[in-house]
């Protein structure tokens, strides 16, 4: 007889798994077998954590610095996290307001779970990061999804937003610069949620974890900056992935009300109980230590930026937003949707575009339908212009090949 096949639960059997991960895994896979695959699917720096890191690092664990922290992350880095966000913003948190998770995405979860619960609306813009609708899945509760337009640069109108309100909407989910579109919000669409969100009483969580990938001079808006009374009701998140490319240490925070954080601090006590404490001096090095290293990273993407926005808009039929932040450009790619390729598949839709730039031009990209807006794909800069060079010449051949 066989074994008996053990059911799964309900909650994991409606959610799907990372899609960005999983064109990363499938580059990998072809790449092992020896395929000489472009990869702009990555949504990582291609950087290495400065070396100042890294020895402070190595340092705890030389010293044994290898036992249960406290809950919400070790103290300096707390108090860090505070002093960063005073200096860089103006904005004052005490350490009692900050928990450390095990990267910023297990922030976000452990946000939702202290949240929202079954009946509980969030608004997510579209295209939004992949990882927002399952998070708030997973709390039970349930996404509602706000479209953003290109036409304009995927800024949130007020009055689209109106009309995904409910009684049940609980709260919002911000991302600015965005990814997958390197678009912010304008001052006039966060001063709109501000108000609505004072009104009504929404969590606003704004992810921040871009915030030091900016081009141009000016400074951003934000939500804090609306309304002080916002403080209230905001969680920021934030990590070192991003600014300090530290994607494998796994260290995120999150600021905000002290109540909002106990009530986190709760579900990451009986969920990790603490971050790596390995990581978390590493990162308590990055924040503390000279800040030159997100400018560097920021000024080698400037000409990459440069690069591939004029590939991609020199391409017929592609038109492509510019991106004020973030490593990634979100091309709308949807004149070729329905076209044939030599051997007759048709390219229906994003996830048919990206499996034939893969199989074809040897190229991942991640669909658009993973963030929510199919007419698009991503590229990630993230890599370099020799790459960036060679696979701008093989998407425009490949995208010639259609008919
Ligand atoms: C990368 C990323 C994060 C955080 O990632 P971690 O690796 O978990 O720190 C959060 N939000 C967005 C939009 C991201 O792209």
């Amino acid at each position: 007889m066989d074994a008996p096949i053990i059911e799964l639960a309900a909650r994991v059997k409606d959610i799907k798994a990372s899609p960005t991960l999983a064109v990363d895994a499938k580059a990998k896979a072809l790449k092992a077998e020896g395929a000489d695959v472009l990869n702009f699917s990555v949504g990582e720096p291609d950087f290495d954590t400065p070396p100042h890191v890294c020895e402070a690092g190595k340092a705890a664990i030389d010293e044994r610095f290898t036992r249960y922290t406290p809950v919400p992350g070790i103290l300096p880095l707390r108090e860090a996290v505070c002093s960063r966000l005073s200096a860089d913003h103006g904005w004052h948190y005490q350490p009692d307001q900050v928990q450390v998770s095990c990267g910023g995405k297990h922030g976000l979860y452990n946000m939702a779970q202290a949240l929202f619960g079954p009946g509980d609306e969030v608004l997510i813009p579209a295209p939004y990061w992949v990882s927002y609708p399952p998070i708030i899945q997973l709390a039970g509760a349930t996404p509602v999804i706000v479209p953003l337009d290109e036409e304009s640069d995927f800024d949130l109108d007020p009055a689209v937003l109106h009309q995904y309100v409910s009684p049940r909407t609980r709260g919002i989910i911000l991302n600015s610069p965005s990814n997958p579109t390197g678009s912010v919000l304008s001052a006039r669409a966060l001063e709109a949620i501000g108000k609505m969100a004072l009104e009504r009483g929404w969590a606003v969580i704004t992810d921040d974890i871009y915030d030091t990938i900016v081009y141009g001079s000016d400074k951003l808006p934000h939500i804090l900056d609306v309304d002080p009374r916002l403080s209230e009701q905001t969680l920021i998140l934030n990590g070192v992935s991003k600014s300090f490319a530290m994607t494998g240490w796994r260290i995120g925070y999150t600021a905000g009300p002290k109540h909002i954080i106990a009530a986190m601090n709760k579900i990451q006590s009986q969920s990790t109980s603490n971050p790596s404490s390995v990581a978390q001096r590493a990162a308590l090095a990055a924040l503390t230590g000279p800040q030159d290293f997100p400018v560097a990273m920021r000024d080698a993407f400037v000409p990459r930026l440069a690069f591939i926005m004029e590939a991609l808009t020199a391409m017929e039929g592609i038109s492509c937003v510019r991106p004020r932040g973030s490593f990634y450009v979100f091309p709308n790619m949807s004149w070729c949707y329905g076209r044939k390729a030599k051997d007759g598949q048709v390219i229906a839709d994003s996830v048919s575009l990206a499996d034939y730039l893969l199989e074809k031009a040897l190229l991942a990209t991640v669909p658009g339908a993973a963030f929510g807006a199919d007419s698009f794909i991503r590229f990630s800069f993230a890599t370099s212009m020799e790459v960036l060079e060679e696979g701008m010449k093989r998407l425009a051949v490949a995208l010639g090949e259609l008919h």
